[in-house]
């Protein structure tokens, strides 16, 4: 009953307020994974005031909610995605001056937002657009449904300019509410992914950025070009479908985070062609070179996890129709690329936290951090799909979902 009222008050008074704020929520699960690798069985996680109390290692009376069979984690992260992406009414990706209404892609992104809290990615890193922060900061003081969410604005792209002006550019970033920067140093996996950007100019975004206490993510592909960004101090690589064993020892070297995509950006693509055939390098050579990158992914993944040291994020480029199967990346990771279902866990949540910097905020379970958790009804440990049917999701003490007796699909679907 008390669990009931919760849940009510949870979804439709979204204020910000906790849906009981005076007493504890006790959540207690058949399994509890803290996200550094560490699981205790029958365990419950105390929260109050929107923070992780304590863990007891034990059932307790009445708890408010309750997974005897399931499994309780913490909120995931996805350290890459575009939650203004969208698929527009005319079933095509939006691009501007496509006829659609600053208001409808705004309500999208909205959507996409609520659809990926809902598939239980607590924070998010949205890097490629100036309205990301609009919805960043509109989310936040409204306390409206929505991951945290982390943008880096519009991302650097200009191959011409020369390092002042990048440095310039970085600064701008900076003081317009950028919690980031993303640089492009390669061209498109579409386009054959060769390195754009010099070591002078890389050195002068990540230097710059650093100087102004921002981490940078990298879109690189290429072998040169991901060398070229850890040389230059760079913090974090995206994609690196080229990447060769040299390099990624070199960034394990260098304490760079890698963060490579599995599968469901191209397999996004690809399944639905006829949302993006025709813009911009869609083309049937952009759509040729995302087949032949399918299984180039997967065995940077498999090389990636042979390196030793190497820290590997999660992050799915989750774009236009992706938005709430984020977690469809942590199961290719698994089932395709082979790795330990602990550890694809681990990178998406206290891994992930660290690369973003918020590491004594969220991403694991301990006393002090928010309350970010996720519970799913079975075990993702023997079967990682799992995660894509979440039925449970927290974020900072409020409850967002609580579908106990959910057993398949798992996000916002239109209505029929
Ligand atoms: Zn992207």
């Amino acid at each position: 009953m008390r669990a009931a009222l919760a849940v009510t008050l949870g979804v439709s008074l979204f204020a910000g307020v906790p849906a009981i704020a005076q007493e504890p929520i006790t959540v207690f699960a058949g399994r509890v994974l803290d996200g550094k690798g560490n699981q205790w069985k029958n365990a419950t996680v105390v929260v109050d005031n929107g923070r992780i109390i304590r863990i007891e290692p034990r059932p307790v009376d009445h708890p408010t909610f309750s997974f005897p069979k399931g499994t309780l984690l913490p909120g995931l992260i996805d350290t890459h995605v575009h939650l203004g992406a969208y698929v527009t009414k005319k079933g095509r990706m939006h691009v501007p001056d496509d006829g659609d209404s600053p208001a409808t892609a705004a309500l999208a992104g909205a959507a996409n937002a609520y659809r990926t809290l809902l598939a239980g990615f607590t924070t998010v890193a949205s890097i490629g657009a100036d309205d990301d922060k609009e919805l960043r900061d509109w989310l936040e003081q409204t306390g409206a449904p929505g991951p945290k969410i982390l943008t880096s604005l519009d991302p650097i792209t200009d191959p011409s300019l020369p390092p002042e002006a990048l440095r310039a550019l970085v600064d701008r970033k900076a003081q317009a509410g950028a919690d980031l920067i993303k640089v492009f140093a390669s061209k498109s996996i579409r386009e054959g992914g060769a390195a754009t950007l010099t070591d002078r100019q890389l050195e002068a975004v990540c230097g710059e950025a650093k100087a102004k206490g921002l981490r940078v993510i990298v879109h690189a592909h290429s072998a040169e070009s991901i060398k070229t960004s850890v040389l230059a101090g760079c913090g974090q690589i995206e994609h690196g479908v080229f990447a060769t064993a040299e390099v990624l020892k070199l960034m394990a070297e260098h304490g760079t985070v890698f963060d490579p995509q599995c599968g469901l950006i191209f397999r996004n693509y690809l399944d639905h062609r006829q949302w993006f055939q025709g813009l911009g390098n869609f083309t049937a050579e952009g759509f040729a070179a995302m087949e032949r990158a399918i299984p180039l992914a997967v065995a940077v993944i498999r090389a990636a996890l042979a390196t030793p040291t190497l820290k590997l994020a999660f992050g799915t480029d989750q774009v236009a129709g992706a938005a709430g199967r984020n977690a469809e990346d942590l199961v290719c990771r698994v089932r395709e690329a082979g790795q330990r279902p602990m550890d694809a866990i681990v990178s998406a949540t206290s891994v992930n936290a660290q690369a973003l910097g918020l590491e004594k905020v969220t991403g694991s379970l301990g006393p002090g951090l928010l309350a970010d958790l996720v519970a799913v009804n079975g075990n993702p440990l023997d079967d990682m799909s799992e995660l894509s049917r979440i039925v449970f999701v927290m974020r900072a003490g409020q409850v967002y979902r609580y579908d106990p007796t959910l057993s398949s699909g798992g996000t916002l679907r239109p209505r029929p």
